[in-house]
């Protein structure tokens, strides 16, 4: 049997990416997923994944961000789709004036919008009085499931080997060293580790018919916690509540809807896309957030197995970050990147308190 430099559990959008660095660094690479490669049970399933700079105080996210789209562009150009972001809340609120300071502090292009240049800018959302808004209109929105099975094809040309299978911490391939980017299943693999240190929650997606032609941008109201993207590729427009639901098992959850779940997103619609009010309902999807206590990413070797290293916990908002992560990965496991106290496994506590959106 061939021995491998790393092996890579997980081809999700963190595992493909750091298995495309490592093998474009001329490692031995196998990457193993248990469902295939951006599969609908996965966090980085499904069609279409937000991309955007704006992160309130974060300025580690947004600056991975913006070193994101430099190398999603770079490389996947086609899976990037230019269609805006626009992020809203009361104009008084700290997460978005921080968000403006991070913005103009970092040198990202962006817009403030008060309540009237909204109204005149996107009529097409009714917002409340007193709303303002952040608009970056070179972001947009990434192909979640075709993105990461590109970047796994793109890792394969650069050598790596890729197979459809399970791995466990008591049986790990023939590797120098491991990576367990396994996404929600990090939990119950190492259940003493990580246990409740990442939590899955249950997050439906719903797919709205559009009569007429679309310029909306994709749009974030995160007090609310509300999103939507405009439709792309045929697939209607996307909307979901973004508020951590109930626990999930990725493995054998119940991805069916409920009428509930229906009914209350149909009352956003209503409310902030009243043109949309009676259009038909497309398609529905329900996938999981890997939450952290507070949303910042896990990225750290194994306490106890020297060859082992751990990467999830995108919390919601992981996979545009997708090529930082396996840049930044890849860089630690060669021993070329110093520990971000942010992303270690020490700084991971039990309780949720999310602050990272
Ligand atoms: C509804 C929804 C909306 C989101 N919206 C956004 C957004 O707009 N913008 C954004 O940036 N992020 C968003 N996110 C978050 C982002 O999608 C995730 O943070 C990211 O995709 C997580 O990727 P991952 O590689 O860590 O995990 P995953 O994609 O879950 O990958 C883990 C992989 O590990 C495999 N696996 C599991 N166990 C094993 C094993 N034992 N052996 C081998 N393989 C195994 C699985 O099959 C899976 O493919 C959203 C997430 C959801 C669910």
């Amino acid at each position: 049997m061939k021995y491998f430099d790393v092996a890579v559990a997980g081809a999700g959008v963190f595992g493909a990416w750091t298995a495309f660095f490592l093998a474009r660094s001329g490692a031995k690479v196998l990457l193993i997923d248990a469902h295939g490669a951006g599969n609908t049970r996965g966090s980085s399933g499904g069609e279409t994944r937000i991309i955007r700079m704006s992160y309130g105080a974060d300025e580690i996210y947004t600056r991975s961000a913006m070193r994101s789209m430099m190398l999603w562009k770079q490389f996947f150009p086609s899976v990037f789709r230019k269609t805006g972001v626009l992020v809203t809340a009361p104009a008084d609120d700290a997460y978005l004036r921080a968000t403006r300071k991070t913005l103009a502090h970092t040198g990202c292009k962006f817009e403030w919008l008060d309540s009237s240049a909204l109204a005149r800018r996107f009529p097409s959302i009714a917002l409340d009085q007193g709303s303002a808004g952040i608009y970056e209109s070179s972001s947009g929105a990434l192909l979640a499931r075709r993105g990461v099975q590109a970047v796994v094809a793109a890792a394969v040309d650069a050598g790596a080997r890729f197979e459809v299978g399970r791995v466990t911490p008591d049986r790990l391939p023939k590797a120098r060293v491991t990576v367990f980017a396994c996404g929600p299943w990090l939990p119950s693999l190492f259940p003493d580790v990580i246990g409740r240190r990442i939590r899955p929650t249950r997050q439906p997606v719903f797919f709205f018919g559009n009569r007429e032609p679309f310029d909306r941008p994709a749009w974030i109201a995160f007090r609310e916690g509300v999103y939507s993207l405009p439709p792309i590729d045929g697939r209607g427009f996307k909307l979901a509540i973004d508020e951590h639901g109930r626990a999930f098992d990725p493995e054998n959850g119940d991805r069916s809807v409920s009428a509930a779940e229906i009914a209350r997103v149909r009352g956003v619609l209503a409310k902030r896309f009243p043109r949309l009010a009676d259009a038909p309902l497309l398609e529905t999807r329900v996938c999981q957030y890997e939450n952290t206590s507070n949303g910042d990413f896990l990225i750290d070797r194994h306490p106890d197995l020297e060859n082992v290293w751990l990467a999830g916990g995108g919390s919601g908002h992981g996979f545009k970050h997708g090529p930082f992560v396996g840049e930044y990965l890849a860089a630690r496991i060669a021993g070329k990147a110093r520990e971000e106290e942010r992303f270690s496994l020490a700084s991971k506590g039990t309780r949720a308190r999310r602050a990272v959106y």
